[in-house]
C-alpha cells in the first residue's frame, strides 16, 4: 500500500518547517551557527519561489550541464540478462560527470542571490568538492574546500581539478585526517565568516536546511526521467532504483514517482561482507541516533561513536544516511537492499562491455541492484539513476579486477 497519493502534497508535507521527515531530520546547532542557518532557510524559502531565480537556474541546467540528460534503453544489456528491460537515467552526462553539479549549481545560485562571495565546503575522495569549484568558478565567488590530509594524497587528481578551477584546498591534519575531521573543520571555517560565505553540503543531509535544499534541487533528475520514460513507452517503469550514499541522486530520482504505482528501490554498499567496517549499509544495519547535527539511521557502536565505513565506492562510504531515506524506509514506500563490491564490479563491466558506457563505482551499485531486479522478474522494466560516469575509476579497476574477461567470461561474454 502506497501512503503517498499525491507528489506535489507530499513535498508540501515533508519536511515540516522545523526540518522534521518524522521522527528524523531536524538541526542540531552550535548557537554560533544557528543565526546562519536561520539566515539559509529563510533565504531559500522566499527566493527558490521567485520567477526569477527558477528561469536563471533553468538556463544554467540547459545552457551550462547541458540538461535534459537522455534515458536510454539497454538493449543488449536486458537481453543478456532475460526478459526484463533495463533503463538508464544519463546523469553521467551532465557537466562534470555526475549529477552532484544539480545541488551544487543551486547552492551557488542561492548563494548569488544572498549576496554571498564565497562557497566553502568539505570533500571527502573530492567529487563534491570539484563540483563546488566549478559552480564557484561560474558564479565567480571565492571557494574554500576542506580536505583531509589522507584523502589529499589519495586523491591527487581532483585536487588538482578544484586548484585549477581556482578554489583553494585547505588540508585538515587532525585525527584521523578524512572526511570527518574535514566536516568539523569546514563548520569551524564558516563560523568564522558566515556573513560574506556560505557552506554548501555534498548530500542531501545534515541539519535543516540542507535535506531539503538539496532534494529539491536533485528532483530535476526524476522529473525528467519520468516524463522522458513515460513518452519513451508509453507506461511508466515498474520499478526505479537507485544507489544510496548520503542520499541526494537517489532521493532526486525516487520522489517524482513517490505516489505512483512504482517500486523504489535504494542500493546501499556491502563492501567486503557484513561485518561492521567491511560495509557502508547504513539502513540495513543502522540504529537512530545523531551525526552530524541531525536525527537519522547511522551505524554506530554501543556508545554512540559512528563505526567505521568502507565502500569500494569512495561516494558511498559514510556512516549515516540522509533522514528523508530514513523516514522512507520506515514508511515502506522505498525498499532498500544492498550489493557487495563484487557486485557492483561486475555490474560496471557489463555496463562497458554490453552498452558502451563505463559508470562510477558509485553508480555500479545501483545498476547491480537493477540486474538483481532483472534477474528475478521475468517481464517488466526497471529504471536506473546513472548517476555519474567511471573514468575516475577506470585506473583502480583495471590495477586490481583487470579489464573485465574474468568478469564477463561468467556471462559468457
Ligand atoms: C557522490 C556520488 C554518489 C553518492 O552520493 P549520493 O548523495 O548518495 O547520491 C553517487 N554517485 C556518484 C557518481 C557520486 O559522485
Amino acid at each position: 500500500m502506497n501512503p503517498y497519493h499525491d507528489y506535489e502534497n507530499y513535498l508540501k508535507e515533508y519536511p515540516t518547517p522545523d526540518g522534521r521527515f518524522g521522527e528524523y531530520g531536524g538541526a542540531y546547532l552550535p548557537p554560533e551557527l544557528e543565526v546562519a542557518f536561520a539566515e539559509i532557510d529563510e533565504a531559500y524559502e522566499t527566493i527558490c519561489h521567485s520567477a526569477q531565480f527558477i528561469s536563471e537556474l533553468r538556463r544554467i541546467r540547459k545552457d551550462f550541464q547541458g540538461r535534459p540528460t537522455p534515458i536510454y534503453h539497454c538493449e543488449r544489456l536486458s537481453r543478456q540478462l532475460g526478459q526484463c528491460q533495463i533503463y538508464v537515467k544519463r546523469e553521467d552526462l551532465n557537466h562534470t560527470g555526475a549529477h552532484k553539479l544539480n545541488h551544487c549549481m543551486g547552492e551557488g545560485l542561492l548563494a548569488k542571490y544572498m549576496g554571498k562571495k564565497k562557497l566553502i565546503a568539505e570533500t571527502g575522495a573530492g567529487q563534491h568538492g570539484v563540483a563546488l569549484a566549478t559552480a564557484a568558478a561560474y558564479f565567480g565567488m571565492e571557494c574554500d574546500i576542506y580536505m583531509g590530509e589522507v584523502d589529499i594524497a589519495k586523491q591527487a587528481p581532483n585536487v588538482t581539478r578544484m586548484k585549477m578551477l581556482g578554489a583553494r584546498v585547505i588540508p585538515v591534519s587532525t585525527g584521523l585526517k578524512t572526511l570527518k575531521e574535514a566536516v568539523d573543520a569546514a563548520f569551524e571555517g564558516y563560523m568564522k565568516e558566515y556573513k560574506t560565505a556560505i557552506y554548501c553540503i555534498g548530500s542531501a543531509l545534515g541539519p535543516h536546511p540542507f535535506p531539503k535544499i538539496v532534494r529539491d534541487f536533485q528532483l530535476i533528475v526524476g522529473q525528467e526521467a519520468r516524463e522522458q520514460f513515460v513518452s519513451m513507452t508509453g507506461m511508466l517503469p515498474d520499478a526505479v532504483c537507485a544507489c544510496v550514499g548520503g542520499g541526494s541522486n537517489s532521493i532526486g530520482m525516487f520522489l517524482p514517482f513517490v505516489a505512483d504505482p512504482v517500486e523504489l528501490i535504494g542500493v546501499e554498499p556491502m563492501g567486503r561482507g557484513s561485518k561492521a567496517g567491511d560495509h557502508a549499509a547504513t539502513i540495513t544495519y543502522g540504529s537512530k541516533g545523531i551525526l552530524h547535527g541531525f536525527d537519522s539511521l547511522l551505524l554506530q557502536d554501543e556508545k554512540g561513536a559512528p563505526l567505521p565505513v568502507y565502500s569500494i565506492a569512495s561516494g558511498l562510504d559514510y556512516p549515516g544516511v540522509g533522514p528523508e531515506h530514513a523516514f522512507l524506509h520506515d514508511s515502506g514506500r522505498v525498499h532498500y537492499t544492498y550489493v557487495t563490491d563484487e557486485e557492483a564490479v561486475e555490474a560496471f563491466f557489463l555496463l562497458s562491455r554490453m552498452e558502451g558506457i563505463i559508470p562510477a563505482l558509485e553508480s555500479s551499485h545501483g545498476l547491480a541492484g537493477g540486474i538483481q531486479y532483472a534477474k528475478e522478474h521475468k517481464t517488466g522494466s526497471i529504471l536506473v539513476n546513472l548517476s555519474g560516469r567511471g573514468d575516475k575509476d577506470v585506473d583502480y579497476i583495471e590495477e586490481h579486477y583487470g579489464c573485465g574477461d574474468e568478469f564477463l567470461a561468467k556471462h559468457h561474454i
